[in-house]
């Protein structure tokens, strides 16, 4: 219904988005194997156009191979094999430095890495150091050099992805990235800033009014400073949107799309709005029941600010994902 609101939904183009192969389901674990997630490739591939990569068969490893493990500490994160113990850490930095280059150039919105994997998983990879049971405290030697060389990119794992919340802020956090992209790709003005500022108004404020005022205040004083300021609002809008947009936020948020109605709405359908944006306060429904109801007055009483906002329309409807937060 609100697709003519953003371009986004209605577009041909997918997003590009980088992927661990063996999510995709190519045979490039070193078992032999794969390890496909539908959700990813039936429901996410609608609109991402994936970028795959395998950090071990790209640098020049074999299918099958001995299985690698990560040892070492923090600042000297060894990838070796675990029965021979061949370390190849040299080999994996050598290719990744070559390949974030050429990845660089694909203009990736996210990355979406295998978990657990040594190679290319994000959190809590398992770490030897000597005898003993392994310490979960590792990245995958590909995920942290891809991480530090793109630290605004949105990324998350595919076992994280199954979490409602998690899945919902990820994908938001693409779909934003790809705007901001768009904008920067096309020269950035000062009031193009503007305008994208105005969009995300209450998208950032579900997540941290802290970092929307200081957003605020950063476009407010523009003059100037455009290149400067482009870059550092970026940085800082990222940072707030990786924020939990918590049930209270979102409440406050919605109260604050409903005063535009004040004037509009009778006693009987302000109470019933509010009931229903308190009920999903409680947890007894999920977001998308008071979205969709103020999305149903914004077209009625015909609001041309709200209708802009990408807090009320932030990804695809097909996806669904504030039915399940
Ligand atoms: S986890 Fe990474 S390195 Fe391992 S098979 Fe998958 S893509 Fe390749």
């Amino acid at each position: 219904m609100f697709a003519r609101y953003d371009k986004y939904l209605n577009s041909v183009d997918k997003i590009a988005v980088g992927i661990s192969a063996c999510l995709l389901g190519q045979k490039v674990r070193y078992d032999g194997g794969h390890k496909h997630d539908r959700f990813i490739t039936d429901t996410l591939g609608r609109f991402f156009s994936y970028v795959p990569v395998c950090p071990e068969v790209e640098c020049g490893l074999p299918v099958p191979r001995e299985a690698m493990h990560l040892t070492g500490d923090a600042g000297d994160r060894r990838l070796v094999t675990v029965q021979t113990g061949i370390d190849y850490t040299a080999r994996m930095q050598g290719w990744s430095r070559e390949k974030l280059n050429e990845l660089e150039r694909s203009g990736l919105s996210g990355f979406i890495f295998k978990s657990k994997s040594p190679s290319s998983g994000l959190r809590g990879v398992k770490v030897y150091r000597g005898p003993g049971a392994p310490a979960l405290s590792g990245t995958g030697l590909f995920a942290a050099a891809f991480i530090k060389k793109f630290p605004l990119t949105p990324v998350e794992d595919e076992v994280r992805l199954h979490d409602p919340g998690v899945r919902e802020n990820f994908i938001e956090r693409v779909f934003v990235y790809h705007k901001w992209q768009e904008l920067v790709r096309n020269g950035c003005t000062a009031a193009d800033l503007i305008e994208f500022h105005t969009r995300h108004k209450y998208l950032i404020m579900a997540h941290s009014p802290t970092h929307l005022a200081a957003l605020g205040k950063m476009v407010a004083n523009i003059g100037d400073k455009g290149a400067e300021t482009v870059e550092i609002y970026c940085k800082v809008l990222m940072e707030a949107l990786r924020l939990t947009a918590t049930a209270a936020r979102n409440t406050n948020v919605l109260h604050h799309i409903m005063g535009y109605f004040k004037k509009q709405l009778d006693q009987l359908e302000k109470e019933e709005l509010l009931e229903i944006i308190d009920q999903y306060r409680r947890g007894l429904i999920p977001l998308i029941v008071p979205v969709t109801l103020l999305n149903h007055y914004i077209l009625k009483y015909d609001q041309p600010y709200l209708m802009k906002q990408y807090y009320l329309n932030p990804h695809p409807v097909e996806l669904m994902l504030r039915n399940h937060v």
